[in-house]
């Protein structure tokens, strides 16, 4: 039967973030005290006045097809809140609205990318950029950065891999899942190889552009204008606004290529959901400071972390500046023998910490790095002490 599956699927793996939180879920039905740092999805609830608005939208008939696109009115808003945040100026005709990141993430590859054609990401990546490569019979070509360097990628790495077949670069800035946060200037450094070639698009996703722990707001590529008809722009709403499931992403890009978004859409989802993009409206509209007591949240919460995983042996951190991931090195526990078995990879250390610790993390092998563990926290301050209180106790 397995091979009866077209050859694109076969080649690609099942989400290891949604598989490991799926897992969680499972053992949590069958009575297990599981403690879910896996998932990237944070546990509070979308703000009242979105919530409002979506009220509002089914009260007043917003029940049918919208544009492909999105609504004009919230392509407007996004096109302000691009301006207000990122001072990027695009137009509605710029902008498509998806359901979902991921949807504009798969819209934007199958525009641009043939078969055997090279994307570049640097790793540790998020987890579904090189499958979705695959899925559409392109060639990942992978740069493994430091965590000595930050896990940024240096423009000298990016100019070495980049051959005649190279299409795309895509990264996430902040970075799911080290939290890594490009400056401006490394920005600026990284423009200057693109605008070298200027066939390169780059995806540059900035979901987590709000969740970001320095007094500066994270710089979006698309500003230096001398390589901004390279870059598309794209964000959402289920990391800032707390909306995971009303699946709500977007795009700003060349005009191009948002008209080729649009004809994929409109083949394969006709648009995203009425409700979700009223309410789209409202959040977008809103000023930034009124999801603030999040961020501020997410914050304690990071210095929390940083002050609990200090008190385990055998973890090696950077301190993440964004998105609400922390991603430690943990190669220092393969080779020995733990609760009878010899740990050979991060794969194997996050099943133990499920198995003798029942917190549920997600192996870097999903992010392109096996020695790494990606521990979220999205959780509550009372989850978080006690999943490291039985992490500790667990490798004791
Ligand atoms: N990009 C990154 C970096 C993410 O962490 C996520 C999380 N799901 C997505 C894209 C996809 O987001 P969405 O829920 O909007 O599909
Ligand atoms: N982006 C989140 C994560 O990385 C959600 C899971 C997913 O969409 O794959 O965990």
């Amino acid at each position: 039967m397995k091979n009866r599956l077209s050859h694109r699927l076969q080649n690609i793996s099942y989400s290891q973030t949604i598989a490991m939180s799926a897992k969680a879920r499972e053992l949590k039905n069958k009575g297990y005290d599981i403690i879910n740092l896996s998932l990237g999805e944070p546990d509070f609830l979308p703000p009242n006045f979105v919530l409002d608005a979506a009220k509002q939208a089914i009260d007043e008939g917003y029940h049918y097809y919208t544009p492909v696109s999105g609504y004009l009115e919230l392509r407007k808003v996004i096109c302000e809140k691009f301006y207000r945040d990122n001072h990027l100026k695009y137009t509605p005709s710029q902008i498509v609205v998806s359901t979902g990141a991921k949807q504009a993430i798969m819209n934007v590859l199958l525009s641009l990318l043939n078969q055997n054609d090279e994307v570049i990401i640097p790793a540790p990546y998020w987890v579904s950029y090189l499958q979705m490569v695959k899925l559409c019979e392109s060639y990942p070509v992978v740069v493994q950065t430091t965590m000595k360097n930050n896990f940024k990628i240096h423009p000298k790495q990016l100019e070495k891999v980049i051959t005649s077949k190279t299409k795309l670069f895509i990264f996430s800035t902040p970075c799911n899942p080290t939290g890594s946060v490009y400056s401006y200037q490394e920005l600026r450094d990284l423009a200057e190889i693109f605008k070298k070639h200027p066939r390169i698009m780059i995806l540059s996703d900035e979901i987590y552009e709000h969740i970001c722990y320095s007094d500066k707001h994270a710089t979006s590529i698309a500003v230096f204008p001398d390589i901004y008809n390279q870059v598309i722009t794209l964000n959402g709403l289920s990391k800032a606004f707390s909306m995971t499931g009303w699946r709500i992403g977007y795009i700003g890009a060349p005009e191009w290529i948002a008209q080729s978004c649009d004809k994929i859409q409109g083949q394969m989802t006709s648009c995203a959901n009425s409700i979700a993009q009223r309410a789209a409206i409202s959040a977008l509209k809103a000023d930034p400071s009124e999801i603030g007591y999040m961020i501020k949240e997410f914050k304690k919460r990071r210095n929390l972390v940083l002050n609990l995983i200090k008190e385990i042996d055998g973890f090696q951190f950077n301190k993440p500046n964004g998105a609400f991931y922390i991603f430690p090195k943990v190669s220092d526990f393969f080779g020995k023998k733990l609760y009878g078995k010899v740990i050979q990879n991060a794969d194997d250390f996050s099943e133990l910490l499920l198995e003798k610790a029942q917190v549920a993390t997600v192996s870097g092998s999903a992010f392109g790095d096996h020695e790494y563990l990606r521990i979220s926290y999205a959780s509550s301050e009372d989850k978080i002490i006690e999943a490291f209180t039985r992490i500790k106790k667990a490798l004791n």
